[in-house]
């Protein structure tokens, strides 16, 4: 039968719902130059106007996935188990999380990505550190995950390519809000690993790309039913992104964050986030029957340095300078520092992920667009938290600068709200997992 993807873009346009045969010759369409660019992000726009149904968007994730290599899920060995955000601002808990669940005895191959627009990317962060690879082999790959128990790289040719093409169409078709081409996205890349189970942090609130309860809950159900119809465990918890993750936004800085979080010395709050999805994924590996049981493992990972053991190793083995672990002061650093101080007294009550995000773009620690280059040493760390009294004068951040701006301390400070009533700081977690 002859294809037409201009019936296939006027049945989405018009509310219709497509087989997952017509699905299918879309994706393998795009890839063998039968449908256009220009035809696909008019199905794009179809699809962000009428949506996808369940069916549909299974489809989809089917057929983006089959669209490169997908690694066969091995029957023996320790459970391959994965862990997502959907991005958030000072979001490290990867760098953290990998150590933890090697320790525990799990195969954690990671795919991670850049960072693009407010949200920071795992890839930048691991690049802070000299000579850390990304771009490894999948042979490569898989030599450092069995003998570390984890990997960080990025998305190879290989991985999802149809995903690739379709994102960077969304990206300039203002396509990208949309939750079944947000699953079918997430899904292709991730699945491709051969997982066991997958372990999903959907972030929420103003720093993050569901900026509402109800969206980002729709977004982790929709995730965790299609990754269970595909085969593979999945668990979604919901986490707060008003505020920046931890203490650091900034790649060489987040990667110092991390590390101390391996030694133990890590904000309380970012070290219980990532003991919690490391339960998680003890529990989707079925090595634990419940978050509670899993603790203790994770915990001991975490205290008797076996996690930092494993961290270190896998950086060691692709190529990065494993020296900086034991001494951070080797990651790269900018010669100039800006102190910002609080202009009051009173407590914290809000500290703005948005702003904060968008002082880091300023400061060259983010990509405004996918081909921009990031600096790693640039960034800001904060010296207080949402809920802390501070005195006026007090220094409550520290800026990392290349060169001097007067509007950069007052960008800090108004982000950071300071009020004369203390309010209680919020629980990291919104609601229970899904499953
Ligand atoms: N992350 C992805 O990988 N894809 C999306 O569509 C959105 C976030």
């Amino acid at each position: 039968m002859e294809f037409h993807p201009a019936t296939l873009i006027a049945k989405k346009r018009d509310g219709g719902e497509h087989s997952a045969e017509e699905i299918s010759e879309l994706i393998r369409g795009l890839l063998d130059g039968r449908v256009t660019d220009y035809q696909m992000s008019a199905w794009l726009m179809a699809t962000y106007l009428n949506g996808l149904s369940d069916r549909e968007t299974i489809a989809l994730t089917e057929s983006m996935l089959h669209s490169g290599k997908v690694k066969k899920t091995p029957r023996s060995g320790p459970p391959r188990i994965d862990k997502h955000s959907t991005g958030g601002v000072g979001d490290k808990i990867s760098l953290p999380l990998v150590g933890i669940a090697a320790a525990c005895g799990l195969s954690v191959p990671m795919i991670a990505g850049r960072g693009l627009g407010h949200t920071g990317g795992t890839l930048d962060k691991l690049e802070a550190i000299p000579g850390y690879d990304t771009r490894l082999s999948s042979r490569r790959f898989e030599e450092v995950l069995a003998r570390v128990g984890a990997s960080i790289i990025g998305q190879t040719g290989d991985i999802a390519p149809a995903d690739k093409r379709i994102y960077s169409l969304r990206d300039v078709t203002a396509t990208v809000a949309c939750r079944p081409l947000i699953v079918a996205s997430i899904l292709s890349k991730k699945l491709a690993a051969g997982l066991h189970g997958l372990v999903l942090d959907v972030k929420v609130g103003r720093g993050a790309f569901m900026k509402d309860e109800k969206s980002a809950r729709a977004l982790a159900k929709d995730l965790v039913a299609v990754a269970k119809h595909l085969g593979t465990p999945t668990v979604a918890r919901l986490s707060r992104m008003d505020e920046p993750l931890g203490r650091t936004i900034g790649n060489a800085l987040e990667v110092r964050e991390a590390i101390e979080i391996l030694r133990g010395d890590g904000p309380p709050d970012t070290t219980e986030i990532t003991l919690t999805l490391a339960d998680e994924m003890l529990v989707v590996a079925g090595l634990a029957s419940h978050v509670r049981k899993a603790r203790p493992f994770t915990r001991r990972a975490l205290e008797s340095g076996e996690a930092l053991v494993r961290f270190r190793k896998m950086v060691e083995l692709q190529g990065g300078d494993p020296r900086v672990i034991d001494d951070p002061s080797r990651l790269p650093q900018t010669k100039k520092t800006l102190l910002v101080e609080a202009n009051r007294s009173g407590y914290v009550k809000s500290i703005d992920a948005l702003a904060l995000a968008d002082l880091a773009l300023q400061l060259g620690a983010g990509r405004r667009h996918a081909e921009d280059e990031v600096d790693p040493a640039v960034g800001i760390e904060l010296h207080t938290r949402a809920g802390e009294r501070v005195e006026k004068g007090q220094p409550i951040a520290v800026l990392h600068v290349r060169r001097e701006r007067a509007h950069y301390r007052q960008n800090a400070r108004s982000a950071i709200c300071i009020t004369s009533r203390r309010s209680p700081p919020q629980e990291p977690f919104v609601g229970r997992a899904i499953r």
